[in-house]
């Protein structure tokens, strides 16, 4: 279904749905994520330097996420991360840079060593057909951690309500030859699924809330990994 409204996404702490940058300004003022904030304190986890970070799609704002990430993890965590929430097909390279093809960051690189407000690193994922991603620092502050994890995911953009070609039903596959060779969009629901006659490229795949849907053989799940 095409329609251009910007996609929403859910605060993680209170629930309230907002465009990627309405969430941004949120998050400063969310008054079930200082409650959150507080009860960490709380804790005796170690205190560091936390970076919101703002995640998306280089080719499209359609996927995005909302991330805090640890200082004292490192861009091998990251990479982890957004392979488990996005990426990962069938184990290709990846790796981060200063912006596009530029010079490659190394994987054991701390966060707090790269990462200050303004700063905006790029991820590839398999070089050939490659996916690109912008990692933009939003804010830092000093504090505990809200999870034992290296990464908390803050929000993330609703699944994109796409549609069956055939017959307007949610989507739940994709059909590769209809994309590559008839210049189609390839959505397909549970039931035009079973009698599609594409097999050049595979079967039809599963959908994932992911912007590496089409390309490859990604076929999700797209869940965080943690
Ligand atoms: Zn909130
Ligand atoms: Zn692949
Ligand atoms: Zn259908
Ligand atoms: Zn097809």
């Amino acid at each position: 279904m095409a329609h251009s409204e910007r996609p929403r996404g859910k605060c993680i702490f209170c629930g309230r749905e907002m465009t990627r940058g309405g969430l941004s300004r949120h998050f400063e003022s969310c008054a079930e994520r200082k409650k959150a904030i507080a009860a960490a304190e709380q804790g005796d986890a170690q205190r560091q330097q936390l970076y919101h970070l703002q995640v998306q799609d280089a080719w499209g704002g359609d996927y995005w996420l909302h991330l805090e990430v640890n200082g004292t993890a490192t861009l091998d965590d990251l990479d982890y991360y957004l392979r488990g929430i996005w990426l990962e097909c069938c184990g290709h390279l990846s790796m981060f840079t200063y912006g596009g093809w530029s010079e490659e960051i190394p994987l054991d690189t701390r966060l707090d060593a790269v990462l200050e407000p303004g700063v905006e690193l790029t991820h590839l994922y398999d070089f050939g057909s490659t996916s690109e991603t912008l990692i933009k620092v939003r804010k830092v502050r000093t504090g505990r951690p809200l999870t034992s994890y290296p990464i908390f995911l803050l929000a993330r953009n609703n699944p994109p309500d796409l549609r069956c070609m055939e017959c307007g039903a949610p989507a739940t596959y994709l059909c590769l030859g209809c994309l590559y060779e008839d210049d189609k969009a390839g959505l397909l629901c549970d039931q035009h699924v079973q009698t599609h006659p594409h097999d050049d490229y595979g079967n039809p795949l599963p959908l994932g809330n992911s912007p590496r849907m089409g390309m490859c053989a990604y076929c999700g799940p797209s869940e965080p990994p943690y």
